[in-house]
């Protein structure tokens, strides 16, 4: 098996040593924190971000990458609108290829009732003058040839675009470098000082940087953080599975049914993901948090698989300390790159081969199923 191109392997690439003091710290090196403290920078406000592994190394490299207008709620469409453009420069300003892509979204329908939310989209595109279409099966039997399953209709935005992730942000971290913010990877927060209800600090595993001021950007590690200082948010995290397969891809575009989701690789070969289906770990935040999140898991119980425990080290694994001293170590040093192989992969590893025990579509609640 070939291993993820971001890793606790991948060589260290920002490693400036650390200011005394600076106008915003920023906490964590994903999509997030480097977009924020990118633009930031470029505001005037001295910058630095502290990333606990290597930039993009969780979340923000294995995702689908894609970058879609399709099927978003219309209040969001002028925000997908202004990412598209802003990726488009973006991408320029990196001088490097992060496999930014104009190739399309495709959802196939698996029934009427898909097929009916389509249509009711196609109306919302049409209102904001995107070139969205509807497909015949015909039209989805010449896009995709090879195809052993037909699909009824197909919603259709050849305007979408997709990064490939692990590219991407990397590339943007050194955009931002080049412009001036302090970057260092392998340094954890461990905490944020904090005097008289007011932020005076980050305390790092490499030192104190004063502040007034800090944007949290941890992902799945953000409540963790706060809860050391008595801030309750209600986050929960699951696990989905994402394949890089070998094969040929079967289009250009990227595309999702109700069972998998598929777009080619800019390293070759073709991302593959189960749309909906999702490990939930139970910890402590489960039971804090049970009847903020009842409705969501109702809703998406048929997509989800209930384990009792996250593996060790993960951010509400039943042994994670909840307390430490700045003096540390943290949680955060402990898992420098969150790693979900750590338990057995058996079902989840494998989705396109295995669905047994994952919902067909009947069972997806929405019509609508891209990613994020
Ligand atoms: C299966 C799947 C598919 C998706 N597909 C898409 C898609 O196609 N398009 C899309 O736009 N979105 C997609 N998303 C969503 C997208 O991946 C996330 O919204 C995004 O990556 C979140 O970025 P982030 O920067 O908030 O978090 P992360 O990428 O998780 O980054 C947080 C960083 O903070 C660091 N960190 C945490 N705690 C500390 C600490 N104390 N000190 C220092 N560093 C710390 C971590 O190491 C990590 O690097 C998808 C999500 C999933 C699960």
């Amino acid at each position: 098996m070939r291993p993820f191109p971001l890793s606790l392997a991948s060589p260290v690439e920002h490693a400036a040593p650390l200011p005394a003091e600076a106008d915003l710290v920023v906490i964590g090196g994903g999509v997030i924190g480097v977009a924020t403290a990118l633009f930031a920078n470029r505001r005037g406000l001295k910058t630095v971000l502290v990333e606990k592994g290597r930039v993009a190394a969780e979340q923000s490299s294995r995702n689908w990458g894609w970058i879609r207008a399709q099927g978003r709620d219309p209040a969001e469409l002028p925000i997908v609108l202004e990412a598209r453009r802003l990726w488009a420069e973006l991408a320029a300003q990196t001088g490097e290829d992060i496999g930014l892509a104009q190739t399309g979204v495709l959802y196939l329908a698996e029934n009427d009732r898909d097929l009916a939310g389509y249509d009711q989209w196609a109306a919302i595109a049409r209102a904001h003058d995107l070139d969205t279409r509807q497909l015949s099966a015909a039209e989805i039997a010449a896009l995709l040839p090879a195809a052993a399953k037909s699909w009824p209709g197909a919603l259709w935005t050849a305007s979408d675009l997709r990064a490939e992730p692990w590219r991407a942000v990397p590339a943007l971290a050194r955009l931002a470098a080049r412009e001036g913010v302090t970057i260092r990877e392998n340094c954890a927060a461990r905490g944020l000082d904090i005097a008289a209800g007011r932020v005076g600090g980050v305390v790092t595993e490499a030192g104190r940087i004063a502040t007034p001021a800090v944007v949290l950007a941890g992902g799945a590690w953000s409540s963790l953080l706060l809860a050391r200082h008595g801030v309750t948010i209600p986050q929960l995290s699951v696990r989905s599975t994402v394949v890089r397969a070998e094969a040929a891809a079967p289009f250009a575009g990227q595309a999702v049914d109700g069972e998998l989701a598929f777009r080619p690789r800019a390293d070759g070969g073709v991302t593959l993901a189960l749309g909906a289906a999702h490990d939930f770990f139970i910890g402590p935040d489960a039971f804090r948090h049970f009847f903020t999140w009842l409705p969501t898991a109702k809703s998406t119980f048929a997509h989800t698989r209930f384990r009792p425990a996250a593996p060790a080290g993960f951010p509400d694994a039943w042994t994670t300390a909840r307390k430490w001293s700045d003096g540390g170590p943290s949680p955060f040093e402990t898992m420098r790159v969150l790693d979900p192989l750590r338990t057995a992969v058996s079902s989840s590893a494998s989705p396109a081969l295995s669905p047994n025990g994952f919902p067909h579509s009947e069972s997806r609640k929405s019509p609508m199923p891209g990613p994020a």
